[in-house]
């Protein structure tokens, strides 16, 4: 999912998105603080849902749906006697038809519950199936899990069930642990409409005044994902060359923007082409991948139909990524959430990075700055009742997204994609759900490197570092001193190989300092003058308010350094030394040799020493400097 809110620091730099809408998700999040029940799932997992046959009346001139869903299950426990449904109280149940039965039911209002009890038990691993008919008008939470709107006077409607909402407009079992095997989607509405869903049109028949769209889909899919978007549709499609054939995009647009959508969405070829070859190849290529227009100012991944806002690069790389990371394999508790976000953020980056990468370079800090702009926050989600925690925009997507950046840094491009590519491949994994440990072994059976510490400091805990450097060079001899503080307690030192870059008007050289404490010393032969060092200068690495302080070749027999003004009164000042130099010592003597004033080690920051004098007694005294560069003394007379 991307609201346009989120993808704003993106947007700000690489433009190619529409309008931001901060109220609009302000008010999605406080509909979804006034409506009950934040659960995932209360559904008893104790069948394997194998097939669902969905069949809907929806006329989007009004809020109302009629439905029948017809369950094919199997019982993953012996004993098994009822069947449990996420479904809102709400709606009328008309019937529970098994084997041309009717049966009884309960619904629990507050756990959003429906439960059905079987006449007999059913056998393990038996398939077996029921039918469910109800009616009535939704309620809608989350997103705007069942929205009845307009545009340009021509009404809609959509479905957005992430996290939570899928139970508010039809009984499923909305968990993440059990996909869907296979679905087949039919929609009853007005002739003037089209149906969008998931899978391949089979069919759209007349029945009178109204049409019936058959949509089909054979690939697993989890609840949430499953949905319908019924408007006056223009459709058309655009289709990508890939090594195994031809991939359709099939487009599903208001007539109204038919003309500015067709302009648009061939960019979605190269967008795919991209990811195909990073990852492997798109996993529904069987079926299709697509685009549904709707009113929401932000995209969401429903498997091989994506419903947008609009269809700007960066949102149409997003959710299109998400059919990799999100639908194939879906996180598998929403504390994981970032497997789909982080991840789909940054495909959308290296998409950016391939075809803009000007824009790409310059929009960088900009994610560094909003990333840590405030000193915690986990990738990992602390709270997932919480809607506006799951999707937050700093941590689950750009924190996320930063996190798999680190990684390709630490552990190198070849070990990076190859985690990535086994991943996808698991089959414990494809087509099912997957939890961050699950993806942890991948990266680090492929770069063959321990990364506990990595997961620990950057995903499961809090904060980011700011480095300080200190760099010397006397002859070929470059030495750098590495330290650091962390933003927030939960980590008390960031351990990562930072890159740091030395330059001078005969050449630069970029070193990788392998940071395993704070106060490191790093020696390098170096065979040109260094004027300059930068740290991270790429920003392979998440920190902030880093700062570097060196010289070269400096005595400070040699240098202009002064101390001003002589005769004192109320201070005097030492000038003309280069910032960063360590000061090991500074004392005053007077003339009897007592000394009467010591400042002890500290780094001279601004190249400037000041010093008070107004309490010495008027007389002559002698200042000694002793730094890392040389030792000078000074007399000066107080008045
Ligand atoms: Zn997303």
């Amino acid at each position: 999912m991307c609201c346009v809110l989120i993808s704003v620091i993106v947007k700000a730099q690489f433009s190619h998105e529409e309008s931001s809408c901060k109220q609009i998700s302000d008010l999605e999040q406080e509909q979804w603080v006034k409506s009950k029940s934040p659960l995932s799932s209360a559904a008893i997992n104790n069948n394997d849902i194998v097939y669902h046959r969905c069949y809907w009346e929806v006329d989007p001139s009004v809020n109302y749906i009629k439905g029948s869903i017809t369950t094919f299950f199997k019982p993953t426990v012996t004993g098994f006697n009822k069947i449990e449904f996420d479904f809102v109280s709400s709606f009328t149940i008309n019937s529970v038809f098994y084997h041309s039965v009717s049966l009884t039911y309960t619904q629990q209002s507050s756990a959003d519950l429906l439960t059905i009890t079987f006449p007999s038990t059913i056998p393990k691993g038996a398939l077996d199936s029921l039918t469910i008919n109800y009616e009535g008008q939704p309620s809608g939470n989350g997103f705007g899990s069942f929205v009845q709107t307009n545009h340009q006077g021509a009404p809609i409607i959509w479905t957005l069930s992430e996290p939570f909402g899928a139970k508010t407009w039809w009984p499923c079992k909305q968990n993440l642990a059990d996909k869907i095997d296979s679905i087949d989607v039919f929609v009853k509405t007005p002739q003037i409409n089209r149906v969008a869903s998931n899978g391949i049109l089979v069919s759209e028949n007349l029945s009178g005044t109204n049409k019936i769209f058959h949509w089909k889909s054979r690939y697993p899919i989890a609840a949430y994902l499953v949905a319908i978007g019924v408007t006056n549709y223009d459709s058309y499609s655009d289709f990508v060359p890939l090594q195994t054939g031809s991939l359709q995009v099939l487009n599903y647009v208001y007539p109204e923007n038919l003309s500015s959508a067709k302009a648009s969405t061939p960019d979605i070829i190269k967008i795919i082409q991209l990811f195909d070859s990073l990852l492997i190849d798109y996993p529904f290529a069987k079926e299709k991948y697509g685009h549904a227009q709707i009113g929401w100012a932000g995209g969401m991944e429903h498997q091989t139909m994506s419903f947008m806002g609009g269809f700007g690069l960066s949102l149409m790389a997003h959710e299109c990524a998400h059919q990799w990371f999100g639908d194939y394999i879906t996180c598998g508790s929403w504390e994981d959430i970032w497997l789909n976000e982080g991840f789909a953020t940054y495909f959308e980056w290296l998409n950016t990075e391939r075809y803009f990468p000007d824009e790409w370079r310059n929009g960088l800090p900009n994610i560094v700055k909003s990333i840590t702009s405030q000193p915690g926050g986990s990738v990992l989600c602390d709270d997932t009742t919480s809607v506006s925690r799951i999707f937050d925009s700093r941590l689950s997507y750009s924190k996320g997204g930063y996190l798999l950046r680190m990684l390709r840094w630490k552990i190198g491009d070849v070990a990076f994609y190859k985690a990535l590519k086994n991943y996808l491949k698991d089959a414990a994994l494809k087509n099912k759900f997957a939890k961050t440990p699950q993806l942890i072994s991948h990266c680090e059976v492929s770069s063959g490197q321990d990364l506990t510490k990595f997961f620990d400091q950057w995903y499961y805990k809090q904060g980011y570092p700011s480095y300080q450097l200190r760099w010397s060079q006397s002859g070929s001899a470059l030495t750098l001193t590495l330290s650091q503080t962390t933003s927030h307690s939960s980590v008390s030192f960031f351990e990562m190989p930072v890159p740091v870059k030395l330059a001078g008007k005969d050449g630069d050289s970029t070193v990788v300092l392998n940071h395993i404490f704070s106060g490191q010393i790093f020696n390098f032969s170096l065979h040109f003058s260094a004027s300059k060092v930068f740290i991270d200068p790429d920003l392979k690495l998440l920190s902030a308010n880093n700062t570097v302080y060196g010289f070269n070749d400096q005595d400070l027999k040699t240098l202009e350094v002064v101390l001003f003004p002589n005769p004192a009164h109320e201070r005097i000042y030492i000038s003309g030394i280069p910032a960063g130099v360590l000061q090991e010592e500074l004392s005053i003597t007077d003339v009897l040799g007592r000394t009467v004033y010591v400042d002890n080690t500290k780094t001279i920051v601004s190249g400037d020493i000041e010093i008070n004098t107004g309490l010495l007694p008027t007389g002559v005294y002698i200042v000694r400097l002793h730094t890392e560069i040389g030792t000078r003394n000074f007399r000066f007379v107080k008045k």
